[in-house]
């Protein structure tokens, strides 16, 4: 998360580039890339590949099911995308073994000014590229998909999103989940009565200093019963605590009475 505004810089390589090129001009990415504040290309690892065939991938050695790309196109892709970005540049490995990614390593890309994402594929990619050319290595969760492109597209997603400029204002994000290492509370907009299911009082009533606890309060509550591991990381004082327990018992004996 930066203050200075700048043009991020991202080089995603890939060996399905229309894949990226799609999402990344749609919507609000879409836009931040129309107003200059993003400025995404995939690199198709295929057109550095040495043989007429533009194969990249071959067998395992030792055995094993499935093909693995080779190091050479990974690194020559690499080596153009480096030197399109003035030979500055992160270089992320989106990989399952990679370590999750969260809403704080987010903000932190997105104070960079440059960075390659490299994409594996099949069973992925040959260690000794890895280790030449790879900064780190992320995992957008602990399941396995058939390649990099989708893993890349949410690092981008979210590290955009908090580039200056992207969404109306920095509270958009600033108030959301995981920033604060709590969950957003439930949100509502009209009609005010939709299926007999009301919307908070409080909500309609105009008051800023209750609605602002309401919100806390949901928010908590939320994250209590959605993630205890987060909520039992906050240090929440013994007053807040309280607020929140009778906010709880109150919640609860409105939903035994409906
Ligand atoms: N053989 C690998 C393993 O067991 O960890 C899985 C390879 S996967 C089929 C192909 C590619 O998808 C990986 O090289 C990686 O780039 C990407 N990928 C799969 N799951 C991912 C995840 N959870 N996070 C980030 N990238 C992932």
């Amino acid at each position: 998360m930066s203050d200075e505004s700048h043009t991020m810089r991202i080089r995603v390589l890939t060996l399905f580039p229309d894949m990226i090129c799609e999402v990344v001009h749609t919507s609000i990415l879409g836009r931040a890339v129309a107003a200059g504040i993003l400025d995404v290309e995939a690199v198709d690892i295929r057109d550095y590949a040495d043989n007429a065939y533009r194969k990249v991938d071959d067998a395992m050695f030792g055995g094993g099911t499935g093909m693995l790309m080779m190091c050479e196109p990974v690194y020559r892709s690499w080596e153009a995308a480096k030197t399109s970005l003035n030979d500055k540049a992160h270089t992320v490995f989106l990989s399952a073994q990679g370590r999750p990614f969260t809403q704080q390593r987010a903000i932190e890309l997105s104070g960079m000014n440059s960075l390659i994402l490299l994409c594996g594929h099949y069973e992925g990619i040959d260690r000794r590229v890895l280790d030449e050319i790879v900064d780190e290595e992320i995992s957008i969760g602990d399941y396995v998909l058939t390649g990099g492109e989708l893993p890349a597209l949410t690092v981008i997603d979210a590290i955009a999103r908090m580039l200056p400029g992207v969404l109306p204002a920095p509270e958009a994000y600033l108030l959301e989940s995981h920033m604060e290492g709590t969950l957003e509370g439930p949100q509502y907009t009209r009609p005010a009565v939709w299926k007999d299911r009301a919307v908070p009082q409080v909500l309609l009533s105009g008051h800023h200093a209750n609605i602002q606890m309401f919100r806390r309060l949901s928010s908590l509550e939320t994250t209590r019963r959605y993630r205890p591991d987060l909520f039992n990381r906050l240090r929440l004082e013994p007053e807040e605590l309280e607020r929140l327990l009778r906010f709880t018992r109150q919640n609860e004996k409105g939903e035994r009475e409906e």
